[in-house]
C-alpha cells in the first residue's frame, strides 16, 4: 500500500469526472453533468474537469469509416451521416444553433473524406477520424452548459496528454492503443490552472502523438484519459460516470444477480477490469494507483447512489469478488515432438510473437505443448496477422489456432486458499471442454478458456455457485452491495414480517425461555390459500418433514391439504395427531427404507411410492394387488444447494427414466398397478420452467404406462429468505402448471410443497449471551446456534437476524452472530448490522425459520432442544 500523504500537504484542488457515451447522449444527462460540476465546485471548493466520450455509437461509426477507408464515396457518405446526426442532436435535443456551435468542427469532419492519407488508410488519418467523436461531444457540452449559465471552458486534451511509445510496441498500437505519461509537477498544474475557468470540459480517448498529430488510447479509453488527468493534476479523485452504478461482481447485463462491489483496492479493480469488466478501461487504474488518486464509479441516471470506491485503503477481504469474461480470445497451441526440456524452445516461439507485435496473455504448458492466448483488446488480431504468425511458427513447431474462445476469470484475493470451496465451479467447467486453465502468481485470478459460444450461458450459473459455496463472500456488507436486479427493479415494498407487527407478543413468548421456535399460523394459512387458489392443481399434500408441529399439521388439514411422509415415524406422528385422517390423503415416499416400513405403510392404506426396482423384485409379495406410485428421476436436479438437489445421476433418489419399462414389467409381474408418477428434484427452486420440464417428462412416461391417473410434480417452491430477494413467482408457477394441465388433461395434477408453506411463518427466538470484540471482529453470541438451526452451517443458508429488544435502533457495526456450540462453523449470520447497543439478554430473532428448523435441531454438546410455541391469531 502507498504511504499516506505528508501531514499538512495542501488539499488537491481538482476533481476529474468522466462521462461515457450514454451519459452525454441526452439533454437531461447534460443537466446532471452541469449540476454535478457545480455541486463539486460549491460544496467541495474544487475545480472540476469533465472528460467526455463521444455520443453513444459514434465511435463505432467512426471505426466503420476507418475500416471502409478505401471507398471514397462511402467514406464521405458516412461522415455526412455523422455530421447530420450531431446537427440534429444539437438542435432538437440541446436546443442550440448547429451552425454557430458546430460549424468549424463539422467542416473538419467532412474534410477527412478528402484527406490524401485516406486512400491508404494511414494510421495517423484513422486517429484523426476516431478523435472526431470526442471533439464533437465536448464542443456540444460546453455550448449547452454555457447556454444554461455555467462558466465552462473547453480544453484540448492533446495539449496535456502525450503518447509515449513503449519498447516493442508496433505501429498500430503506438497510434491507436497508445500509452501516455502521467507525471505531473507543480509547474504543469499551475499552467493548467491558468488555462481557463474552474469548470472545464475535455475529450477522452485522444492524446498528442510524438509527431504532433493525434493518437488514440484504444477503445473505451476515455476512462484512461480521466485517469491520466487525475494523476497529472494530483486530483482529489477521479469519478467515472456511466450507465451502471459501479463495478459489479459480474457484468450485470449478463448476470442480473451480480452484486455491486462497494469498495475495492486498486489491485482487485485492476484484475477485474483486465479480465473483462468493460466498466473500467484496464489502463485507467495504474495512473490513479501510482498517484494515489481514489477512483469512484457512479451512475449518471442514479446520481445519488454511492457506487464503487477504489482506493488504497480498502480492507482486505479474501474471497472471489467477481467473475468476468472476455470474448474473442484466440488460442495458439504449439506442439513439438522434441520439445521436452529442449533448450530455447520457448524463446524461439516467443521471439516470433514479438516479431509480429503480439502480446501474449495466458500461458499453459505440458511436456509437448505450449498454448497461449491473444487478447484482442491488446492486439490487432486479424486473419492477416495470424496467418503470418502461424507461417513463422511452423518453422519451429506444429501450430493450431483455436478460436473464437472466451476466457472466464474468477477474481479475488487468496484464490489458492479458496480451491476447496470451488468444487462445484470445477464441476460446472468439467461438463464443458476447457482449453486452458491458468492461475496467476499474484493469487488474484483463476482463468478458464472455453469455446466462446459457451461462456455467456455459464456466467449466471457460475455466479450462483460462487455465492452459494461461500467462495464469494456476499454477506460481507462492507464489500457487497445490492444486486443489479434489485437496483434495476426494486422489489415492491414487502409487508413487514408478522413478527414485527406482533413484537410485544413475540417478546412475551421469548420470556418463557430461549431458544424457542414460534410459529404464526395465520401466515401458514395465507400460503396454503395461495396454493389452493391455483386452478391447475387437483390435490395438495404438505411435506411434513419441513415442520411436523401438530398445530401446523392441523391447520393445513383444515385448509384441505393432504400429507406426505417419508418415514414410519412421520406416518405414526401424523395419525397420532389426527387419528381420523383418511389414508387416501397421505403419501408415503421413503428413501432406502427397510421392508418393515413399507409393509407398515401398505397396511395403513396410504399411497406408497417406490423409486427403484429393488422393492418389487426382492419383496414381490408385498405389492400383489396393490396400487403404487413410481418416483422417477428426470435426470437433472435443481435447488438452492447441492445437498438438496434430488435428481440426476449423483442423487440417490428416483428410478432412471430409461428403467421405467423394466419397472412397469416388474410391477405387472408382481401384480401391482402403477397409478401415479412422481418426481421431486430439489428444494428452493425459483424457475417455473423447471416444473414444466418435469411434468412433460412424467406425462410422456405416463402415456407409455397406461394405468397412470395422476402426476405428482413434487414440491421445491422457493422461498425468499432475504428481504431483498425476489419473492417466489407464484403466478408464473400457476401459469406453467396450467399449461401442462391443458396439454395432458387426462392426468390429475398433485403437488407436495413443504418449505413454502411454513418457512416464513416460523421464527427462532434466542437470547444474547455475550458480545465480544476480537482483533477487530465483533461477535454477538446467542444461546442457540447450529444445534437449534442447522441451515446456516449445513447449507450456508442466509436467514434474517434482528434484535427484537431494540427493533427501532439503527444498524450498528458489522458482527458475526454465533451460537454456543464448540464448532467454528457455528455461525448463524456473518457481518450483520445489529444495533450497536446489542447487549446480554436481548432477544434475537432469526427469521424464516419455520421450515427445517426445529425438526433438524439436535442435542450436540448435550444442549437442550429448543421449545416450540404457536401464535394462532
Ligand atoms: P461508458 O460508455 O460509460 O464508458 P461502458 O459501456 O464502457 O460505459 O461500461 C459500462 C458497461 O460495462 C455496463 O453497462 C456493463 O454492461 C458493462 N460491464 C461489464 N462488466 C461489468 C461489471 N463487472 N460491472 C459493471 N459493469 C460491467
Ligand atoms: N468513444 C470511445 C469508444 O467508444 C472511448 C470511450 O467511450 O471510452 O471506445
Ligand atoms: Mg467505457
Amino acid at each position: 500500500m502507498n504511504p499516506a500523504p505528508p501531514a499538512g500537504a495542501p488539499a488537491p484542488t481538482w476533481i476529474v469526472l468522466k462521462f461515457g457515451g450514454t451519459s452525454v447522449s441526452r439533454r437531461q444527462r447534460w443537466d446532471t453533468i452541469g449540476r454535478l460540476m457545480k455541486r463539486r465546485a460549491d460544496e467541495e471548493g474544487a475545480r472540476v474537469l469533465v472528460v467526455v466520450s463521444a455520443v453513444s455509437g459514434v465511435t463505432n461509426e467512426l471505426q466503420a469509416v476507418c475500416d471502409g477507408h478505401a471507398d471514397a464515396a462511402g467514406t464521405a457518405a458516412r461522415l455526412e451521416a455523422l455530421a447530420t446526426r450531431h446537427e440534429t442532436f444539437c438542435r432538437d435535443e440541446l436546443g442550440l444553433d448547429p451552425a454557430a456551435v458546430l460549424g468549424e468542427r463539422l467542416a473538419a469532419l467532412r474534410a477527412l473524406a478528402g484527406d490524401p492519407r485516406r486512400a491508404a488508410g494511414e494510421l495517423a488519418w484513422q486517429a484523426e477520424v476516431l478523435a472526431q467523436g470526442e471533439l464533437l461531444s465536448s464542443t456540444l457540452g460546453v455550448a449547452y452548459l454555457r447556454s444554461q449559465g455555467l462558466d465552462v471552458g473547453w480544453t484540448d486534451s492533446r495539449e496535456w496528454i502525450h503518447a509515449q511509445p513503449l519498447p516493442n510496441q508496433n505501429d498500430w498500437s503506438k497510434r491507436l492503443s497508445a500509452s501516455c505519461g502521467f507525471e505531473g509537477d507543480a509547474a504543469l498544474r499551475a499552467r493548467f490552472a491558468a488555462d481557463g475557468p474552474a469548470l472545464r470540459i475535455a475529450q477522452g480517448f485522444i492524446a498528442r502523438a510524438p509527431d504532433g498529430g493525434t493518437a488514440i488510447l484504444g477503445r473505451g479509453g476515455s476512462d484512461t484519459s480521466a485517469a491520466y488527468f487525475g494523476a497529472l493534476l494530483g486530483a482529489r479523485r477521479v469519478e467515472i460516470w456511466t450507465d451502471v452504478p459501479g463495478m459489479f461482481s459480474a457484468n450485470p447485463r449478463q448476470v442480473p444477480d451480480a452484486r455491486l462491489l462497494a469498495r475495492l483496492d486498486y489491485a482487485e479493480a485492476q484484475e477485474i477490469a483486465t479480465t473483462g469488466a468493460k466498466v473500467l478501461h484496464p489502463r485507467c487504474i495504474h495512473p490513479c494507483r501510482e498517484a494515489r488518486v481514489p477512483l469512484w464509479i457512479r451512475d449518471t441516471e442514479r446520481p445519488d447512489m454511492a457506487g464503487t470506491v477504489i482506493d488504497g485503503a480498502a480492507a482486505t477481504i479474501p474471497g472471489v469478488k467477481a467473475i468476468s469474461s472476455r470474448r474473442g480470445i484466440v488460442l495458439v497451441s504449439m506442439e513439438t515432438i522434441g520439445m521436452w526440456q529442449q533448450v530455447g524452445f520457448l524463446s524461439d516461439v516467443f521471439e516470433r510473437f514479438k516479431a509480429h507485435g503480439l502480446s501474449v496473455d495466458l500461458i499453459g504448458s505440458s511436456e509437448a505443448n505450449v498454448t497461449v492466448s491473444l487478447d484482442p483488446s491488446d492486439n490487432l488480431v486479424n486473419t492477416n496477422v495470424l496467418d503470418a504468425l502461424c507461417a513463422d511458427l511452423a518453422q519451429v513447431c506444429r501450430v493450431k489456432v483455436i478460436a473464437p474462445c472466451a476466457a472466464i476469470t474468477l477474481v479475488g484475493r487468496g484464490m489458492r486458499s479458496l480451491l476447496h470451496k470451488l468444487s462445484e465451479v470445477w464441476a460446472e467447467f468439467g461438463r464443458e471442454r476447457v482449453h486452458l486453465i491458468s492461475q496467476s502468481s499474484n493469487d488474484l485470478n483463476l482463468t478458464f478458456v472455453v469455446d466462446e459460444a459457451l461462456a455467456e450461458g455459464m456466467l449466471p450459473r457460475l455466479h450462483a455457485l460462487l455465492a452459494q459455496s461461500g467462495a464469494m463472500p456476499v454477506t460481507e456488507a462492507a464489500v457487497f452491495g445490492p444486486s443489479w436486479r434489485h437496483i434495476d427493479h426494486p422489489a415492491p415494498a414487502r409487508p413487514a414480517p408478522w413478527w414485527l407487527a406482533r413484537r410485544g407478543d413475540v417478546l412475551a413468548v421469548a420470556a418463557r425461555g430461549t431458544p424457542r421456535y414460534l410459529y404464526h399460523l395465520p401466515t401458514v394459512r395465507e400460503r396454503a390459500r395461495e396454493l389452493a387458489a391455483i386452478p391447475a392443481i387437483d390435490r395438495r399434500f404438505y411435506a411434513i418433514k419441513a415442520n411436523p408441529h401438530p398445530a401446523v399439521l392441523r391447520a393445513l388439514e383444515a385448509e384441505g391439504f393432504g400429507f406426505e411422509c417419508v418415514s414410519r415415524g412421520e406416518l405414526e406422528h401424523l395419525f397420532a395427531t389426527m387419528p381420523a385422517l383418511a389414508p387416501d390423503r397421505v403419501l408415503f415416499t421413503p428413501s432406502f427404507a427397510p421392508r418393515a416400513e413399507v409393509e407398515a405403510a401398505l397396511a395403513r392404506g396410504v399411497h406408497v411410492t417406490v423409486d427403484s426396482l429393488y422393492p418389487l423384485t426382492q419383496w414381490p409379495g408385498l405389492f400383489r394387488g396393490r396400487d403404487l406410485v413410481l418416483r422417477v428421476d428426470p435426470g437433472f436436479g435443481s435447488g438452492h444447494h447441492e445437498k438438496v438437489r434430488t435428481g440426476g445421476k449423483e442423487a440417490k433418489f428416483g428410478l432412471a427414466a430409461q428403467d421405467v419399462p423394466a419397472f412397469a414389467a416388474a410391477a405387472r409381474q408382481a401384480g401391482a398397478r402403477i397409478t401415479g408418477l412422481h418426481a421431486h428434484i430439489g428444494s428452493g427452486i425459483h424457475d417455473a420452467d423447471h416444473w414444466r420440464a418435469v411434468y412433460a417428462q412424467l406425462a410422456a412416461l405416463a402415456d407409455g404406462i397406461g394405468t397412470v391417473g395422476f402426476i405428482d410434480v413434487g414440491g421445491g417452491l422457493g422461498v425468499a429468505y432475504d428481504p431483498e430477494a425476489e419473492p417466489f413467482d407464484l403466478a408464473a408457477y400457476g401459469a406453467a402448471l396450467a399449461e401442462m394441465k391443458q396439454a395432458w388433461p387426462q392426468y390429475a395434477l398433485w403437488v407436495e410443497p413443504g418449505r413454502y408453506l411454513v418457512a416464513e411463518a416460523g421464527a427462532l427466538l434466542l437470547s444474547v449471551t455475550q458480545v465480544v470484540d476480537k482483533q477487530g471482529q465483533r461477535r454477538i453470541g446467542a444461546d442457540g446456534g447450529m444445534n437449534a438451526l442447522m441451515r446456516p452451517a449445513l447449507y450456508s443458508a442466509w436467514h434474517e437476524i434482528a434484535n427484537l429488544s431494540r427493533a427501532d435502533a439503527p444498524p450498528g457495526p458489522p458482527a458475526d452472530v454465533v451460537g454456543p456450540i464448540c464448532e467454528t462453523g457455528d455461525v448463524l449470520g456473518r457481518q450483520r448490522r445489529l444495533p450497536e447497543a446489542t447487549a446480554e439478554g436481548d432477544v434475537i430473532l432469526v427469521g424464516h425459520a419455520g421450515a427445517y428448523g426445529a425438526v433438524m435441531a439436535n442435542r450436540y454438546n448435550l444442549r437442550e432442544l429448543p421449545q416450540e410455541d404457536v401464535l394462532d391469531d
